[in-house]
């Protein structure tokens, strides 16, 4: 791996050419706890970045048990056999606490992960959502840069990992299943507000009926709450990502989706948040070690703690405190 510059230009140009080993090794690099691996990884990112950006980007989302990665699976593999590049990336914030991803494991994918033009990566598994999520994008760019046009990222609906994942995509797919009236009841209002797309999952067999009203259930509730405006309306569609029914019409309809906000110069605007709220986490996350660090800190603050948590001292006046000791 690149030790300076010329090195990185080296391994960048093995990046370029599409050596899915410097690919792997890349991500290992980006999510290594070393940061002089960190810190390679940076430097390589940047050298490619006038390689990145021209994939579609696509954000994955749904109840463990939904189908994402049978549908995933199908659809992937339908894109490689109609000659696109497919990369299957994942944001699995859980994976801290269980030690091992459930997500983008290449058992789940067993067509792509033997499909050599897909290249199917499990969630970084250490650190907060914010550090999956920086180590999934900068994974997103190295993908790019290898010729890589599809970048599908999954996430479980865990906490705020929907809107992370929404916010390094250019369009946000949310699977659901076919379960009526009640289900309704039991999804977050939140994923409906970032859904651009909402396909009924398992809509075979038995579950073609119930996948078809809880479709038109949905529809309803979009027209409702949909906050959206813009270039795209959200739709909702049918499919069976383990019958290989409807996945033509989405992938249709999720370029139609990038299509739209391409021509209205929005997927640009939106690309350009993405990389500056990005710029912002970083910086936050290293704020919040430098803080957890910080000896002039880990003096005064169990004290503040304890007086804020009796309610003797005022969060505010403790907050200015602490202001005061790292010398803002
Ligand atoms: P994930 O947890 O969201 O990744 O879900 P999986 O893809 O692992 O699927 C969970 C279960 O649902 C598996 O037993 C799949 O075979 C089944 N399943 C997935 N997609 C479909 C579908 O379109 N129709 C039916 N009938 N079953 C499906």
């Amino acid at each position: 791996f690149p030790r300076d510059a010329s090195d990185v230009a080296a391994f960048a140009d093995r990046i370029r050419s599409g050596d899915r080993a410097a690919l792997a090794r890349a991500i290992t690099f980006s999510e290594s706890r070393r940061a002089d691996h960190q810190a390679a990884a940076r430097a390589l990112v940047q050298e490619l970045l006038p390689a990145t950006g021209h994939a579609i980007r696509v954000g994955v989302t749904g109840v463990p048990g939904v189908g994402k990665s049978t549908t995933i699976d199908t659809l992937g593999s339908r894109l490689t056999a109609a000659g696109r590049k497919v990369a299957v990336l994942a944001v699995d914030p859980s994976s801290t606490r269980t030690g091992g991803s459930i997500l983008g494991d290449k058992t789940r994918m067993q067509r792509l992960a033997m499909d050599r033009n897909a290249y199917v990566r499990p969630s970084p598994s250490a650190g907060t959502l914010g550090g999956v999520a920086a180590k999934t994008r900068e994974s997103m760019l190295l993908a790019e840069a290898a010729g890589f046009d599809v970048i599908l990222v999954e996430t479980v609906g865990i906490g705020q990992s929907e809107i992370t994942v929404a916010d390094m995509t250019d369009v946000f797919l949310v699977l659901m299943l076919p379960g009526a009236g009640d289900e309704l009841q039991g999804i977050k209002k939140g994923v409906l507000e970032i859904a651009d797309i909402i396909a009924v999952n398992k809509a075979d067999g038995d579950g073609a009926a119930r996948a078809k009203s809880a479709a038109a259930d949905y529809r309803g509730a979009l027209r409702i709450l949909s906050t959206q405006g813009g270039a795209w309306t959200p739709e909702v569609l049918t499919i069976s990502g383990l019958a290989d029914e409807g996945l033509d019409g989405l992938w249709a309809r999720v370029e139609a989706c990038r299509d739209a906000r391409l021509r209205t110069g929005e997927l640009a605007k939106r690309r350009e948040g993405q990389q500056v709220r990005w710029m912002w986490t970083m910086v936050e996350a290293r704020f919040r070690e430098r803080l957890a660090d910080d000896p002039r800190l880990a003096e005064r603050v169990p004290e503040l703690e304890r007086d804020v948590a009796s309610g003797a001292l005022a969060p505010t006046l403790a907050a200015d405190e602490i202001a005061r000791v790292l010398g803002f």
